[in-house]
């Protein structure tokens, strides 16, 4: 019979890799709760019509990568309701603050979720169909200060530490504005009246965008187009005197908490709903899928998706890019990421010892250790090579050491051989002789 395999664009998470995935969850769980994040978790799938106001129709997401299908109707006069699998999680979020009139409360709601996200992309190295976002929300009434742009520049800094937190090193922050919902229509209109003179000279994807959504047209990466996108029209010359001053402000608590940042004019980012400040964080490991997290402000998206108004900022990392990332660093550093590491392997030197291994490793694990178990019926250099895949040091326990309650303990790295009261094993073994290709907490 034909083998069953997992479909194209997603893939099975097998350890030791889930351990980085762990970290970098828990991790974040961390850094977001320092900034009084709390947690949110909305469905994975979704009225249809959420994303398409909510992100936009004319968005690649919406228009071409979608898994959408028609629930079976209830009743026959029922009209079978359209439903996705979520493509992104701020719609998500932003309904449910409706839903559940979190603004009511006349506070911020800062919100974080992880979770899986469903894009019909072509797969590659990044980017897969379904992928893992780890995302934040600050939405809420005006009077609560959700328009401030000391939201904006909180939660950049806290990207730099979150990042500086989990070991990633080299990233670059890019930045800029696309301005307020009165803005960009003038920009927009400058921008369509700009590309009738040499869209034609431009990519088909181009020519498309010009009429359907000039923005797009920024997010152009074929290398014959970029000179003459860089000579369009720049949103910064269209800002109003509030959306300029924003913008300074976001700049300004940058620069005083020293996180490196370059602005980048043609960062208008793919989903529609962006309004004044939008960035991205990029890493030069990663290849053509470079963006570790995007994310943006989007004061008009609780309005139109049929909600008060909630002007709002949030950003979604890449989970899958996190760890990507990690596993090349670690790999420069030479790191083994064959199989799940363990503080101590236990080989019982006998079928005898069988029992009585399992609980001595019970006693190491009860005390925090990692141990992993051999079998009685191995001979002694099996057990000495499957452990030293495994761990740092082997226990070895035969009948002597049973008897004698002194075990042998041999470092695979310096080759030494010690006796240890099986009492004081534990202490013996500390973690601090770990070695984890992972930072740990
Ligand atoms: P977006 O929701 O498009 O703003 O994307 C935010 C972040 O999610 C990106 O910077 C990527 O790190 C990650 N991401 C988006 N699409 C994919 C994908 N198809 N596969 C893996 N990661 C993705």
């Amino acid at each position: 019979m034909s083998q069953i395999k997992a479909v194209r664009g997603t893939r099975d998470l097998l350890p030791p890799e889930t351990e980085l995935w762990n970290h970098i969850e828990a991790t974040a769980r961390r850094v977001f709760a320092r900034y009084a994040f709390g947690e949110i978790r909305t469905p994975i799938f979704e009225d249809t019509q959420l994303f398409a106001r909510g992100v936009g129709e004319e968005t690649d997401i919406v228009s071409k990568e979608m898994y959408t299908w028609e629930d079976r109707a209830r009743a026959q006069s029922e009209k079978a309701q359209m439903l996705t699998l979520r493509p992104e999680n701020t719609a998500g979020v932003v309904r449910a603050y409706i839903e559940h009139k979190l603004g009511d409360t006349g506070l911020l709601q800062k919100l974080y979720y992880i979770g899986p996200q469903f894009r019909r992309e072509r797969p590659q190295k990044g980017r897969y169909r379904q992928f893992f976002q780890i995302g934040a929300e600050v939405i809420g009434p005006t009077s609560a200060g959700s328009e401030s742009p000391l939201r904006d520049a909180e939660i950049l800094e806290m990207l730099g530490t979150l990042l500086g937190e989990l070991g990633i090193t080299g990233w670059m922050l890019e930045l800029n504005s696309v301005g307020s919902a009165a803005d960009r229509p003038r920009y927009v209109q400058a921008l369509r009246e700009a590309l009738v003179d040499v869209a034609a000279t431009l990519c088909a994807d181009c020519q498309r965008r010009a009429v359907t959504n000039p923005l797009r047209v920024l997010d152009c990466k074929v290398p014959e187009d970029q000179g003459k996108i860089n000579e369009l029209p720049k949103i910064a010359d269209f800002l109003d005197e509030d959306s300029r001053a924003h913008f300074a402000m976001v700049c300004a608590a940058l620069d005083a908490c020293d996180v490196p940042y370059t602005i980048n004019p043609r960062l208008v980012r793919g989903l529609d709903y962006y309004t004044r400040t939008t960035f991205e964080f990029t890493h030069g490991g990663l290849g053509a899928q470079n963006a570790l997290l995007g994310g943006g402000r989007y004061d008009g998206l609780s309005e139109a998706i049929g909600g008060p108004k909630a002007p709002g900022i949030g950003f979604a990392m890449g989970a899958d890019r996190l760890v990507l990332t990690l596993q090349a660093q670690a790999a420069e550093g030479g790191a083994n990421n064959a199989a799940i590491l363990v503080d101590v392997y236990i080989a019982p030197l006998g079928g005898a010892q069988q029992a009585q291994s399992l609980v001595l490793a019970r006693e190491l694990r009860r005390a925090g250790l990692r141990v992993e178990l051999g079998d009685g019926t191995f001979r002694l250099k099996k057990s000495f090579e499957m452990g030293n895949k495994l761990a740092r040091k082997i226990v070895l326990f035969g009948e002597e050491e049973a008897a004698s309650g002194i075990v042998t303990i041999k470092d695979f790295e310096t080759g030494e051989q010690t006796k240890v009261p099986r009492g004081e094993l534990a202490d013996f073994l500390s973690t601090k002789h770990s070695r984890f290709p992972v930072a740990r907490e």
